[in-house]
């Protein structure tokens, strides 16, 4: 059996886990399986990193970036060689160069295209543990790219995928995919299982235990996923095509923090002005989320979006530059402290008042909605950060997701 096996940060943070992790895999070796590891940096090496960075420069280039936080990853894959040196199985670690895995050209958040699969082959054939530096790629500058912060998920998922893996296991530091963030709602409850598109949802949205583009891969190319503690050896979550189980009606309900609303006030009411203002955004690579276009009114209309906030800036200088030129609009409003809370589940497909019965949940503890959006499996709200505690648990209690 060939197993993919992908740790991150915390899991590697110190020489004791290292160790730990090297013995976890060793074990999988020892039963005669072919092992592949994937890992993150030590513990917040990357944040150390960027810190670095901006004190140096703060408007560093994304390519100079990719440069530095590359090295955190092959840190650790150098380290968890060497432990495992010492433990006494061969190893070897290699880092997105020497496999050559490619990417697209853009720095920063670039996206997987190829995988070699070669030279990993040849040593799993040695008979050794291959340990892969997760989180960045090559361009065809030949320069390092970096895949989106937690992008090591999706190199473990693209690796399972181009050797045809018969398992992909990502350990983290929680025990699996659960109702809701256990930091902020003390009765959320694990999931044994979870379908991509639910998976999909929830990491989008800021369950923040997958790399969106992981699942998206995993989807894509059938690769089942098992989420589960690198610290303890309970079950963890399948995420896979279709649960066993019948479909909930809410799976879970997760919270990003990380928005920020951008209002663009008094565009003219005609056509093409959507298309030019969201293209100018899409050109600078930003990302644009929930989106609100209120009914025109003396020839003019409001259109609002969110970002992450960490393009919110960029966002309102690119509005700002066509906004005052050819756009025309009258005003900008920012709002940075909001957040975007999601209910996500499969079955709601099949039921209607999923949607009324969250904006209930919200209005119990008389919490303003400040947008509103809905797919076929989720309903979303933007709503004020300070009240985001109060509002995922009034929502998890709603749809009794703690009970089993
Ligand atoms: N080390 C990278 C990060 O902190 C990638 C990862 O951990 O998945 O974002
Ligand atoms: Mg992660």
């Amino acid at each position: 059996m060939l197993v993919v096996k992908k740790f991150g940060g915390t899991s590697v943070a110190d020489k004791e886990r290292i160790f730990n992790v090297a013995r976890r895999c060793i074990e999988d070796y020892k039963k005669g399986n072919e092992v592949v590891v994937v890992l993150s940096a030590m513990g917040k090496q990357t944040d150390v990193l960027l810190d670095m960075a901006r004190d140096i420069n703060p408007k560093a280039s994304k390519r100079e970036l990719d440069m530095l936080m590359t090295t955190g990853e092959q840190v650790s894959v150098a380290l968890m060689a060497m432990a495992m040196d010492a433990l006494g199985v061969p190893a070897v670690s290699f880092n997105a160069f020497q496999v050559q895995m490619h990417t697209t050209a853009v720095y920063g958040n670039s996206r997987l295209k190829k995988i070699d699969t070669e030279r990993i082959r040849t040593e799993l054939e040695n008979k050794k543990i291959v340990i892969i530096t997760g989180f960045q790629g090559i361009n065809k500058y030949d320069d390092y790219t970096t895949l989106g912060r937690g992008g090591s998920d999706t190199t473990a998922v693209a690796l399972a995928a181009a050797l045809h893996a018969d398992a992909c296991e990502i350990y983290t530091d929680v025990d699996g995919v659960y109702t809701a963030d256990p930091r902020l709602v003390k009765d959320a409850r694990k999931l044994s299982e979870i379908t991509y598109d639910e998976m999909l949802d929830l990491a989008t949205l800021g369950a923040g235990v997958l790399h969106n583009r992981s699942v998206e891969l995993a989807k894509k190319y059938g690769v089942q996923l098992v989420v589960r503690s690198s610290l303890n050896n309970s079950e963890g979550t399948v995420v896979k095509e279709e649960v066993k189980m019948e479909k909930m009606l809410v799976s879970g309900v997760a919270v990003d923090r990380n928005v920020a609303r951008i209002s663009v006030i008094g565009l003219l009411d005609q056509p093409g002005v959507a298309f030019k203002l969201f293209n100018h955004l899409a050109r600078h690579n930003i990302n644009v989320d929930v989106i609100l276009q209120s009914v025109g009114r003396d020839g003019t209309k409001d259109i609002s979006f969110t970002t992450t906030a960490d393009d919110c800036d960029e966002a309102v200088e690119i509005v700002k530059r066509h906004g005052e030129g050819s756009l025309k609009c009258q005003k900008i409003e920012v709002e940075k402290e909001v957040a975007k809370l999601s209910v996500v589940g499969a079955g709601m497909m099949s039921n209607p008042g999923v949607a009324a019965k969250m904006f209930e949940a919200l209005y119990d503890v008389g919490i303003n909605i400040k947008m509103i959006s809905t797919s076929e499996i989720r309903v979303t709200v933007i709503i004020d950060d300070k009240h985001v505690e109060q509002a995922i648990n009034s929502v998890h209690q709603k749809f009794s997701l703690g009970e089993n």
